[in-house]
């Protein structure tokens, strides 16, 4: 069997679908990072002059839907 291969939508690069690569479907955090980054900027509409995210959000939200 041949490994899952997805590409990076940030950059392109094809990457292994599988426990090798963390960050999929980016190749990397970098990757992932600057996706999740004009994700938000897109959400919120942050002019050009706004300071970087932050907050990367993993600070649980205790009233939110846990899962059960
Ligand atoms: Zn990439």
């Amino acid at each position: 069997m041949s490994p899952t291969r997805v590409k990076c939508p940030t950059c392109g690069r094809e990457i292994e679908w599988s426990e090798r690569s963390p960050f999929r479907p980016f190749c990397s955090e970098r990757c992932k990072l600057i996706d999740l980054g004009a994700w938000l900027s897109e959400q919120r509409g942050i002019p050009d002059d706004a300071p970087p995210v932050a907050d990367p959000g993993l600070e649980p939200d205790p009233g939110s839907d846990d899962g059960r």
